[in-house]
């Protein structure tokens, strides 16, 4: 069981920074996120788009944005349950919440801060009859743990950055071999990618097949062989240890529709007027996935949000003791041990 202080359920933007504004009231969080990756939608969605309305930055990437919010929580060691989906939550006799998540991981924590943003990003999978025979015995939808596949024969289907940025990098591993089918010639990708992609195959690192899809899977109990078709009729089989179809992923608001809470146009209503908190007291929600008359879905004003709840999340775990705000430059950054 993982205990903390807040549970955060979403490491994208806005919950990165109610860790350090946790922080800085001495409360620990944890994150929790579906995705192995945090930055919720900057990191899936648009990493290299630049964002102009941050304040103090004229211009800022997202990835850039996420690398420097992940800086900023580093003193405050946040803890983090990475690629597992918040499935349950449950109200203990004490007060205190348990969260689990769809893999079984346990955490509890006095306060709850949703910032789920658009819902948990699900992988878009591919329509293959026996597809669900292979999940997680050769079929992965994301990459969590690099090292599984590292020595094997490992085939990415896709052609945005995502498939692309994988195959480039088994294709830098000595002892792995990597294919890339996509099913056009052209690709979403960056182009830098694109051309690391054609350099590989020209150099024999990497196995490519464009206008070609995946069509069949086979296998006793595990993946071991992919049926690719070509526009041009060759069809193929394959050998493989891992077939990963990284055709990006869709968000789905998913199990927190169960968690009674008050919802209205696919978001979490809260009271903005006092700390961001939901019908259900000790469970916030922050960021995107909230609503409330005259909000709007940006970053700047999940920050905003971020910093009110956690200030009322004080006031539950430490119902005794009084918090005086003092700037950052007063108290400084005391980070914890
Ligand atoms: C193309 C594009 C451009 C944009 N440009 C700008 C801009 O220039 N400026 C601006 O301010 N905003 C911009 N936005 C909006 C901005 O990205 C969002 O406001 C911001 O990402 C919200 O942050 P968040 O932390 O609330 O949610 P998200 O970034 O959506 O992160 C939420 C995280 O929660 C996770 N999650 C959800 N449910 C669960 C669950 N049950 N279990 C585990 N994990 C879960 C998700 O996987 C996700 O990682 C843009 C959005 C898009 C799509």
């Amino acid at each position: 069981m993982i205990r903390t202080d807040i549970i955060i359920i979403g490491a994208g933007p806005v919950g990165l920074f109610a860790v350090f504004e946790a922080g800085l009231m001495k409360l620990r969080c944890h994150l929790i996120d579906v995705i192995a990756n945090p930055g919720g939608q900057l990191s899936e969605i648009y990493p290299k788009k630049p964002i102009y309305d941050i304040p103090g930055y004229p211009t800022v990437l997202a990835g850039e944005l996420v690398d420097n919010l992940m800086e900023q929580a580093k003193p405050f060691k946040p803890g983090f349950t990475l690629g597992e989906r918040a499935e349950k939550i449950k109200k203990q006799k004490d007060g205190c919440f348990i969260v689990t998540t769809r893999e079984g991981t346990e955490h509890i924590a006095p306060v709850v801060m949703i910032a789920g943003g658009l819902g948990s990003f699900e992988p878009r999978k591919p329509i293959i009859q026996n597809l669900t025979q292979f999940e997680r015995k050769g079929v992965e939808f994301i990459v969590k743990e690099p090292d599984l596949f590292m020595g094997k024969k490992v085939f990415i289907s896709g052609g945005g950055d995502s498939a692309l940025d994988w195959a480039i990098f088994f294709a830098n591993q000595s002892n792995t071999s990597v294919g890339l089918v996509h099913r056009s010639e052209s690709f979403r990708a960056h182009k830098d990618s694109v051309e690391k992609i054609y350099k590989f195959k020209n150099e024999g690192k990497l196995e490519l097949y464009t206008n070609a899809e995946v069509v069949g899977l086979k296998g006793k109990k595990v993946l071991s062989e992919i049926e690719i078709e070509q526009k041009n009729g060759n069809n193929k089989i394959v050998k493989v240890d891992f077939w990963l179809p990284l055709f990006g992923l869709s968000p789905k608001l998913g199990p927190i529709v169960d968690w009674d809470l008050e919802i209205e146009k696919n978001a979490i209503k809260v009271d903005n007027t006092i700390d961001y908190q939901t019908n259900i007291p000790g469970i916030f929600a922050i960021g995107d996935i909230n609503t409330y008359p005259g909000k709007l879905k940006l970053i700047l004003c999940g920050f905003h949000e971020a910093t009110l709840a956690v200030q009322a999340a004080y006031k539950i775990i430490n119902p005794e003791k009084k918090f005086t705000l003092k700037y950052t430059t007063v108290q400084g950054i005391q980070g914890f041990d």
